[in-house]
């Protein structure tokens, strides 16, 4: 698989108070290949967000660079390229609808892109009925519970076709419910061949990427795939961030002797380990 997104050297300083600048990422570098899905975990103010807006050109590098596709995210000409090729969905479910009804709201990013009206209508019914959201085609969505608007998000994002969907915490601010919701149409759309860079604290969702990606003090400092990752629970909670509660008690366990294999990341491997 070819890559999608590769960053060389990245750096991010924000111009702060009183000339004080803030360093939000220093020496990224990352290859995000086409079809991977990658989240992105890392505590509070750790760079994760700036990092997911530079992948479609929302903020510039101040240091390095970040191609997407081949296209440089610094240069003006590729701006709107880049943006189609790679569609953000962010915390805030409310922040991102436009309209009055579901329709119109997916309908307003290829509007923007000048789509012909007919191609609209069709990528509007495809992009709803890859989130499962087609029945309520022709309802307001203030009206839809959390977890429904993030879908509607991402059917938004969907209709522009892009190659690539970054999600920043797109399930901080919803129940259990509706983050299911929301992870299972991910992992649907990933398995039909986007790419997904999905930023979470959840640590159980983190499990379900092909590579977590660590971030601490605006740098990558561990990155591979879930069970790799997840099973230094010590570094992680020196980090001040959780593991999958499978692998914590696996560990525990393992501290008390029980000879467990390594890489148990979700409670179903947890249970054939301990019952065989
Ligand atoms: P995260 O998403 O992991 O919480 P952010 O990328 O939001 O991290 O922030 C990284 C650092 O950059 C933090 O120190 C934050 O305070 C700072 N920062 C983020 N946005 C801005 C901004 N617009 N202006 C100044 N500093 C910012
Ligand atoms: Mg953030």
């Amino acid at each position: 698989m070819g890559e999608l997104i590769k960053i060389e050297n990245l750096r991010h300083t924000y111009p702060g108070y009183e000339g004080q600048e803030v360093i939000a990422l220093t020496d990224i570098n990352l290859t995000i290949n086409q079809g991977e899905f990658v989240a992105v975990i890392g505590t509070n103010g750790s760079g994760k967000s700036t990092l997911a807006k530079h992948l479609n050109a929302l903020i510039l590098p101040t240091g390095g660079k970040c191609l997407v596709a081949g296209m440089d995210t610094s240069d003006p000409a590729k701006v709107w390229d880049i943006r189609q090729q790679v569609g953000m969905v962010f915390q805030n479910p409310d922040n991102q609808i436009v309209a009055a009804i579901v329709e119109e709201d997916v309908a307003f990013g290829p509007e923007n892109l000048g789509v012909e009206p007919h191609e609209i209508s069709r990528r509007v019914t495809e992009a709803l009925a890859l989130v499962n959201m087609e029945e309520y085609r022709h309802h307001a969505p203030h009206l839809l519970s959390g977890g429904q608007k993030q879908r509607v998000a991402i059917a938004g994002v969907l209709a522009m076709r892009p190659k690539c969907l970054v999600l920043d915490e797109p399930t901080a601010m919803l129940d259990p419910r509706g983050r299911k919701e929301v992870l299972d149409t991910v992992r649907r759309l990933n398995q039909e061949g986007i790419t997904v860079v999905y930023i979470t604290h959840f640590m159980e969702e983190a499990v379900a990427a092909h590579r977590v990606v660590v971030m601490e003090q605006g740098s990558i400092v561990m990155q591979g795939p879930p069970a790799e990752v997840f099973s230094q629970v010590a570094r992680l909670k020196t980090m001040g961030l959780d593991v999958p509660a499978a692998a914590e008690i696996a560990d525990y366990l393992r501290g008390y002797g029980l000879k467990l294999e390594t890489g148990i990341i979700s409670d179903e491997q947890l249970v054939v380990a301990l019952c065989p």
